[in-house]
């Protein structure tokens, strides 16, 4: 009775924090906290699956020490393996990383339904109805993060098309839809096990399908779309156990998940079919290329011409991430705040790889929150500052998505940085972004291109400035 008390409370306590780790996250100010919370509500749960194991009854428990040993190793080999890649994984290498931890969220889910399914149990139609639908949306998450990992993780360079593939995926959807009734209609008769076992496998290999084809700049919203997946077959499968704790936290990722997918989709102004059907890169650029010639100065006039104005708006993107050159960043700011300049940070909602990439980036850098601005609440300033300093971003300031309707990506809302007086490019080389589309802003007559690495060239920045003194 006591155990069972505990039990139950301990759900209700994990919800709790769950929601309220979910509610911080919302917040660069309260997100870690969120995390920490959303962990703690982790471990409850943990502790009393362990507890429960006192509410077995004895018929069950000649099983007992293997299932709690094989529980032990699991938990350990994930603790571990997950503890070790969040500790090293670079932020750059971090859209991956959810890739494949939502793919084992999927997979577990799955698995759980497999548990069911193969077991001797006697489940009635709509219990047995919602594992099977809780397995397909498992295993399409399992398999399609997979292949969404190996994307993002250069493992496969090209989105792999042929003609006749969409009518082929409907066709393995068709079939894996079939299986799954017959898999419910069969169940607990000795001709079950065929059509069970092909729907595990149609089912995986629906989620391989419709990863392949989608490239370029969808593979966000799809990694949101598998982690609503996952969610929403954890919740089902909650719900098959009788597990409030589990039914709660699938739910609310599912619909955190559903949500994120949404206003992901939305600022890059795709609707979600699109995304899933349209190949969206496939084209690699406009009909006809920029026109004009890039005009390039060195980091040291770059930074006189900002620490002399009035005011500046800096566009991060992927490119800062990758040279890490955040604080060298801030430093910069600081120097010119101090000088008197009027400095702004602007965020595009998918700049980077990863929803959040760039506010995460700029919090660990220590600037302040009230610096950063949303794309809607910054847009119309570029018009009347000064410069504005675009560090490793690319698609996201490519005016093309406005006026090139030949474009992949119009339609597509940009920062306004090419209406600033003046635009400074830090960045390599000539290369294009994500989407492999040209940015006719870099040969515009008010741009300037600063080319190398972002670190390097802020260094140099930096000591420019410094070099300026107060004068
Ligand atoms: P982009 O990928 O468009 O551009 C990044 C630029 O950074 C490149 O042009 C590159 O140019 C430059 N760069 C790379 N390394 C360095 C370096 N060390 N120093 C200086 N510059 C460097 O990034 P954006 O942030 O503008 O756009 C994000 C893109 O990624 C969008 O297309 C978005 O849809 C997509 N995406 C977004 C996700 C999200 O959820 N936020 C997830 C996945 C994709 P060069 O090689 O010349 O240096």
């Amino acid at each position: 009775m006591f155990v069972e008390y505990c039990v139950g409370l301990s759900g209700l306590v994990a919800s709790g924090l769950f929601i309220y780790g979910l509610k911080a996250m919302s917040s660069p100010v309260t997100a870690v906290a969120g995390i920490v919370a959303a962990g703690y509500g982790m471990l409850f749960v943990v502790a009393a699956t362990f507890l429960n194991l006192f509410n077995i009854t004895p018929e069950a428990r000649p099983n007992l020490l293997v299932n709690v040993g094989l529980g032990v190793v699991a938990l350990l080999l994930g603790s571990l393996w997950a503890g070790w890649r969040g500790r090293t994984v670079q932020m750059t290498s971090m859209p991956q990383m959810v890739a494949i931890f939502n793919g084992m969220g999927g997979g577990s889910a799955a698995a759980l339904a497999a548990v069911e399914l193969l077991g001797n149990h006697d489940i009635p139609l709509l219990p047995l109805s919602v594992t099977v639908i809780g397995a397909l949306i498992g295993c399409i998450s399992l398999s399609g993060s997979l292949i969404a990992w190996a994307k993002l993780d250069g493992r496969i360079r090209k989105p792999f098309r042929f003609s006749g593939q969409r009518a082929f995926n409907a066709a393995l959807f068709a079939a894996t839809v079939v299986l799954a009734v017959l898999t419910v209609m069969r169940y607990a008769t000795p001709s079950a096990e065929l059509p069970r076992d092909l729907f595990f496998g149609a089912a995986l290999l629906l989620g391989v399908c419709m990863t392949l084809p989608i490239g370029g700049a969808d593979m966000p919203v799809l990694i949101s779309l598998y982690n609503a997946f996952t969610g929403l077959a954890v919740g089902l499968e909650g719900y098959i156990m009788n597990d409030p704790a589990l039914m709660i936290a699938g739910m609310v990722v599912g619909s955190s998940g559903t949500l994120l997918t949404a206003l992901m989709a939305k600022a890059m102004n795709r609707s979600l079919t699109n995304v899933l059907f349209s190949n969206f890169g496939e084209t690699g650029g406009s009909s006809k290329g920029p026109e004009g010639e890039m005009t390039a100065a060195d980091p040291a006039d770059a930074a006189t011409t900002m620490r002399y104005g009035a005011s500046v708006i800096i566009v991060p993107g992927y490119g800062l991430a990758v040279a890490q050159a955040q604080q060298k960043l801030y430093e910069f700011v600081k120097i010119l705040v101090a000088a008197g300049v009027d400095v702004k940070f602007a965020i595009h909602p998918v700049a980077g790889r990863m929803p959040g990439h760039m506010n995460v980036l700029l919090a660990e850098a220590g600037v302040p929150y009230d610096m950063i601005y949303d794309m809607e609440d910054i847009n119309d300033s570029f018009a009347t500052t000064d410069a504005a300093l675009i560090i490793g971003a690319n698609d996201v300031v490519n005016p093309e998505a406005l006026t090139d309707k030949a474009s992949p990506i119009y339609g597509m809302p940009i920062l306004n940085a090419y209406k600033a007086h003046q635009v400074f490019v830090i960045k390599r080389g000539s290369g294009t972004g994500y989407s492999g589309v040209e940015n006719p802003l870099f040969f515009q007559k008010n741009c300037t291109m600063v080319f190398g690495d972002a670190q390097a060239v802020l260094s140099k920045m930096v000591e420019a400035v410094k070099a300026l003194g107060s004068t």
